[in-house]
């Protein structure tokens, strides 16, 4: 019995290695589809991506209160949450994309855990990625800077840049939901700040609560909403591209 299983096994590889002395490199080359040409600079957008704020005005953006031309401060290229007038949200909608986005913690140190420097950058309006001035700043990890608030802490504790500008670059699959409303598959994030992977492959377990558990509801394509949570938390150099 050992015999015939060797013999079998010996005449499997023989026709497995045949098969492969048959192809020649270029059986294996392909040349369509193409992928295509994108044009890079150091500190702007690749050429096919959507800048969302490039430092001039908010014509990608509204209010999230009513729709109407958000009060954000813009002042030498940089975006600054203006306390009191709500969160901004883009006009766009998306699924699957690349996101980079550029924040800093306000200049005047007030305030401690989730009341220092916080915002947050809503994924499709629903899912926080969480904004706040970490350093030597105690709170629940799951809450801190990187964290997909409530659900995921970071893997890191990536602090503050000498320059004061972190940046997050979020790779972001939407959950996807049938006909019916059921979850078919979930959402996932991965996101790199100031380079450091803080989530891999992270799972979303639903919306962004304060009290409560997330919860798990069917939805299409949706913005990209930036928090208004009473700091003066700035931002500039955002764009995003559709995968
Ligand atoms: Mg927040």
């Amino acid at each position: 019995m050992l015999k015939y299983s060797l013999l079998i096994a010996l005449l499997a590889g023989a026709t497995y290695a045949g098969a492969q002395t048959k192809f020649q490199p270029q059986d294996t080359e392909f040349y369509e589809p193409v992928p295509r040409v994108v044009n890079t600079k150091a500190n702007s957008a690749p050429s096919d991506a959507l800048v969302l704020f490039d430092g001039k005005n908010l014509s990608e953006w509204v209010s999230e209160k009513d729709g109407s031309q958000p009060q954000w401060t813009i002042k030498d290229n940089i975006l600054t949450v203006k306390p009191g007038t709500g969160g901004i949200v883009t006009n766009k909608k998306f699924e699957d994309f690349q996101l980079h986005i550029e924040w800093k913690s306000p200049e005047t140190i007030k305030g401690e855990g989730q009341g220092r420097g916080n915002s947050g950058i809503f994924l499709q309006g629903i899912y926080e990625l969480q904004v706040l001035d970490n350093d030597n700043n105690k709170t629940y990890t799951n809450g801190q800077a990187g964290s997909i608030y409530k659900q995921s802490p970071p893997l890191a504790e990536v602090r503050k840049p000498e320059s004061g500008w972190h940046t997050y670059d979020v790779l972001y699959t939407a959950p996807r939901f049938n006909k019916d409303g059921m979850l078919i598959k979930r959402g996932q994030v991965t996101v790199l700040h100031n380079g450091v992977v803080v989530q891999y492959n992270t799972e979303l377990q639903g919306t962004t609560e304060y009290i409560g558990l997330p919860k798990m509801k069917a939805h299409g394509p949706g913005p990209i909403s930036l928090q208004d949570h009473g700091d003066l938390v700035s931002y500039r150099n955002i764009w995003i591209r559709e995968l």
